[in-house]
């Protein structure tokens, strides 16, 4: 446990269960949610700042990327010395920041830099959290004066595989008391964990589910995602159907043109037969070729085509931005060079 896992309620509760009065949680939690270190909350004496220092956050960043359009890349360092990577976007309306969930991914995709050395555990809701908090505070930004506006659960690792973490994460960033981010402005993306996807839907939240489906066919998908051997496209989008009559949320679909593999006009029939009906968005992104796999992108001419097609067989459907690619920023890339280079 560290002490950002917590609500502000948890927080005094284990603040009085340590003999501390109940006063020392606002200050704790301050420097939390400012993304100070404990050296840097400055209102707690050293007794105090002994007492908490196992359970205090230790994450930090420790490397920080701009790109040429201002997209930055984030390394951030935990406890125990394991890293992951953040991306922050900011448009005109805001500030998008894109969380890992995990250090790596079991998942196993083809095309997917995460997976490239299996998973190597879970973050905890407060590590999730952090990512946000840190770069909250790069970004001038407080607990009075939250700075980032949109949440995106799409770095590395799979959201859904470590289900309790990001469900206690997503009430985390959300509460009134904390970064206060509404749930509308969270996106959680899975490459279609179907048991979970029903789970969540129970949990009633108000965030978008965005599904990484990138094939039309089983087998197809089965060559490029495991995961494919274990639910089929049909099942994942009758989960999907399911969770908007719930949820009343319109499914977002992300779908990685990869060259040969996903890319046919035959491709885009399919996929429009299979979204019938659903209220949804489909993101056309050419894949990022990642240098250890290969697998090929295409043009983005051919994706504005794809885009075309299905916006022809009535779907809705745009080609995804592509911001960073200066910066290693597809899933997993730079963390994987900084690996690499300290391995060397
Ligand atoms: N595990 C979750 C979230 C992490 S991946 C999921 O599968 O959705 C985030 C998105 O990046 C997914 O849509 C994934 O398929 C995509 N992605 C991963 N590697 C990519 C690459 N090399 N090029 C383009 N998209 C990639």
């Amino acid at each position: 446990m560290i002490l950002s896992d917590l609500t502000f309620q948890q927080l005094q509760e284990y603040v009085i269960a340590i003999g501390l009065p109940k006063f020392r949680a606002s200050q704790i939690f301050d420097g939390i949610y400012s993304g100070k270190t404990l050296e840097e909350v400055s209102n707690l004496s050293k007794e105090i700042k002994e007492k908490i220092s196992d359970v205090y956050p230790q994450y930090k960043i420790i490397r920080q990327l701009i790109s040429k359009d201002g997209t930055q890349k984030l390394i951030v360092q935990f406890g125990d010395g394991k890293i992951v990577e953040c991306v922050l976007m900011s448009y005109k309306y805001g500030n998008t920041l894109c969380v890992s969930t995990q250090v790596g991914c079991r998942m196993g995709c083809k095309f997917c830099a995460s997976t490239l050395n299996g998973l190597e555990r879970n973050l905890s809701a407060g590590e999730i959290l952090g990512q946000a908090l840190l770069v909250n505070k790069i970004l001038g930004g407080s607990l009075k004066d939250r700075k980032i506006t949109n949440i995106v659960l799409m770095g590395s690792g799979e959201p859904l595989d470590n289900f309790d973490n990001v469900c206690k994460f997503i009430q985390l960033v959300s509460d009134e008391k904390g970064l206060n981010i509404s749930q509308r402005n969270i996106s959680l993306s899975t490459c279609g964990l179907v048991d979970k996807i029903k789970l969540l839907q129970e949990k009633s939240y108000n965030i978008t589910l965005t599904i990484s489906l990138h094939a039309t066919l089983d087998e197809k998908r089965r060559e490029v995602m495991p995961i494919a051997n274990r639910w089929s496209i049909q099942e994942i989008i009758d989960a999907c159907r399911e969770y908007f009559d719930k949820t009343g949320r319109r499914i977002y679909f992300e779908y990685t043109l990869i060259k040969g593999v996903n890319d046919s006009n035959e491709d885009a029939q399919r996929l429009a037969k299979l979204l019938k009906g659903l209220t949804c968005h489909v993101n056309v992104i050419p894949l990022n070729s990642v240098k250890e796999r290969n697998l090929l992108g295409v043009a983005r001419a051919q994706a504005y085509q794809f885009v075309e097609k299905l916006e022809s067989l009535k779907v809705s459907a745009t080609v995804r931005r592509t911001m960073g690619e200066d910066i290693e920023g597809a899933c997993g890339q730079l963390r994987n060079k900084i690996l690499k280079e300290n391995k060397e």
